[in-house]
């Protein structure tokens, strides 16, 4: 029951919404997909469940069914609703073939046999116990009275009204599932003529051999199949890539499709009964479609200059998600571009997911005329030969234009710098006046005097502003000089992780980088030589005095320090306490070296090699508690 004004005020709006968007469907020009109809279905049913508009058009009234039992448990389904949450579920499952069907979306229905002959029909009801509607199933389409075998037991599927049929019989009624599940509960049972079921799973035995007629899901659907039933589309497939793409073609075909499909059922092509019994079993998983994808075409790329990094940016024709029109998505780097093999033309999923920018996911088809995407060879602005390294295409000239405008906007934007705008910044550039960091603080009144439209209070505020920012976090400093992989995020952690001077920072070796979590062996050398490349410019604008550091409040006990741990650990597992020690800067070592800092354990009385070597070092023990209490403490 909506109570509130707003809520009320939201039911009126979605009331509108949902008529709106209903005649548009009918007159087949739909503005928003079926998953953001229902969407907006569903919040009306939970605002206000008595609303008009769900008994006209929502299920009929079902009272009045006997109640059967399933022989078939029906448990719920793992979802994933994008390509990561799939990849998460494949990984784990460890399956090198996947067994892949349509997600029909209708009514689920149990038929049950006994000795071969139609005994009764089921609908879902909780997943237990349902409505037995035998009465109207029996002038469904696709439904077997006598199957082969002598078979006793169950075969579960979809009850399904197709788009044609909803659009010329039934076109009051908000979709096909909602068609369907009305209709196969009428008591006059009127309409269920109308209705298909289609199947996708049995259990059960035969009368004479007391055994399985199948005993795997593919000997399965031949069996459903030879029984009379028409079986869902099901193919099988080798490795995760080849369910992620063939989902996307799927995607493409769903608007011809005859009946509506909500995703795809993606299990083992075994039979794992004990997997089966479980309220939510793990060998199975509905890997459904979600409003925030859609299928297009790219047509173009566009490579956007970032200071040296050229990204690619893909056009794409015109298309929904969830609500907005897109036309351009992200692609990363030409590694992208490569592995899945993109072209001009190529037709596309794109999915937006939170992301600000929508990214392509994954191919669906090269057609005949599709073109090689062409990758710039040449930095634009200096002319030297871009490096292409797969995940980043970029100038290596570190005197580039582009990365000394780069750097300065950088450094203007993260010391928030006022009124000093792209525009003016690249004019200060483009005259030679500014080509450094340093050299915006030998910036005169006279230099700025001598731009256009540059008045007398203007400029004096320019200069006021920018000397006035003249303290900094270490953190912010080393991010606002746009080395290539160090953005705030980064930053942050390097100084959290014990870099907190300009000293430790230049000194620190591969290793030492690697010790702090989240940057890795490649990430760290790219780190080093970006570095190394500013290590002048860096400490000149400390030495100069153009802004001086703010002192670090806090600084974890551990950083930078060598730790061993060996032996038992007290309540703590030993990744725990390497996770904890790397977490505080700490680097974690395997043996016992003269520059140990400290070797953790808590049976430091046993002669282990580790704990001998450590006294025979002077090297401090320490038990797990004591590792803690310095872990969490702050200096
Ligand atoms: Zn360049």
């Amino acid at each position: 029951m909506a109570t509130s004004d707003n809520e009320l005020f939201r039911v009126e709006e979605l009331e509108r919404l949902i008529v709106h968007h209903q005649n548009l469907y009918y007159n087949a020009q739909p503005e928003i997909s079926d998953e953001e109809f229902d969407s907006l279905w569903q919040e009306l049913e939970d605002l206000d469940p008595d609303n008009s508009l769900l008994r006209r058009v929502g299920p009929d009234n079902a009272q009045g069914w006997g109640k059967a039992r399933h022989l078939i448990p029906m448990g719920s389904q793992s979802k994933a609703s994008d390509p990561e949450e799939f990849r998460a579920w494949a990984q784990k499952s460890a399956l090198p073939f996947f067994l892949v069907q349509y997600k029909m979306d209708g009514a689920s229905l149990e038929i049950q046999y006994e000795a071969g002959v139609f005994l009764k029909a089921v609908t879902r009801g909780d997943g237990t116990i349902g409505d037995d509607i035998s009465r109207n199933v029996l002038s469904m389409k696709g439904v077997v009275v006598k199957i082969p075998d002598g078979f006793s037991g169950g075969v579960r599927g979809e009850v399904l009204m197709s788009r044609e049929t909803h659009r010329l019989k039934y076109p009051e009624k908000a979709n096909c599932r909602n068609a369907a599940n009305g209709l196969m509960k009428r008591k006059d049972g009127t309409g269920s003529e109308d209705l298909e079921f289609i199947c996708y799973d049995a259990r059960g035995l035969c009368t004479d051999t007391g055994k399985s007629p199948f005993d795997d899901e593919i000997s399965k659907l031949e069996w459903l199949r030879r029984a009379g039933f028409t079986v869902v589309r099901t193919e099988v497939l080798q490795g995760i890539d080849a369910v992620v793409e063939y989902r996307g073609k799927v995607m493409a075909q769903r608007p011809t499709l005859p009946f509506d499909i909500d995703g795809l059922v993606v299990k083992s092509p075994q039979i794992d009964e004990e997997d089966l019994e479980k309220p939510r079993p793990e060998k199975q998983i509905a890997f459904k479609f979600n409003p925030e994808e859609a299928v297009t075409i790219l047509k173009e790329i566009v490579w956007n200059e970032s200071g040296a990094l050229y990204t690619p940016i893909g056009i794409v024709a015109p298309v929904k998600l969830a609500g907005t029109t897109v036309q351009r998505a992200n692609l990363c780097n030409p590694d992208m571009i490569r592995q899945m093999n993109l072209k001009l033309g190529s037709k596309v999923v794109i999915t937006k997911r939170g992301e600000i920018i929508p990214k392509i996911e994954v191919l669906v088809e090269n057609g005949p005329d599709v073109k090689d995407i062409p990758q710039p060879s040449l930095c634009r602005r200096c002319a030297t030969t871009l490096v292409d390294e797969g995940s980043r295409l970029f100038c290596p000239n570190e005197l580039c234009p582009n990365k000394e405008l780069h750097r300065i906007e950088k450094w203007i934007s993260i010391l928030e710098i006022r009124d000093f705008g792209a525009a003016l910044v690249r004019k200060l550039h483009a005259q030679g006046l500014v080509k450094s960091i340093s050299d915006l603080y030998l910036l005169e009144q006279k230099d700025l005097l001598g731009l256009e439209r540059m008045g007398e209070t203007l400029s004096l505020k320019l200069l006021h502003n920018l000397r006035k920012k003249n303290e900094i976090d270490m953190a912010d400093y080393i991010a606002a000089f746009d080395i290539d992989n160090v953005g705030p995020l980064v930053a942050r952690k390097l100084v959290d992780g014990g870099l907190d001077t300009l000293e430790a920072l230049f000194n620190a070796d591969t290793e030492r980088l690697v010790a702090i979590n989240g940057i890795g062996e490649i990430m760290a050398i790219t780190i080093q030589n970006g570095l190394k490349a500013i290590r002048p410019e860096m400490e000149k604008v400390l030495a100069k005095g153009y802004v001086r550091l703010r002192r670090a409040i806090s600084k974890s006990p551990l950083a930078g320090k060598k730790i061993c741990f060996t032996g038992e650990l007290n309540g703590m597992s030993r990744a725990e306490a390497s996770a904890l020690a790397r977490k505080g800067g700490g680097v974690v070592k395997n043996s016992v070296t003269t520059d140990l800092d400290y070797l953790v354990t808590d049976d430091s009385s046993t002669g282990s090699s580790k704990n001998k070597k450590a006294k025979e070092l002077g090297i401090p023990i320490l038990t797990g508690p004591e590792f803690l209490a310095i872990a969490r403490s702050e200096s």
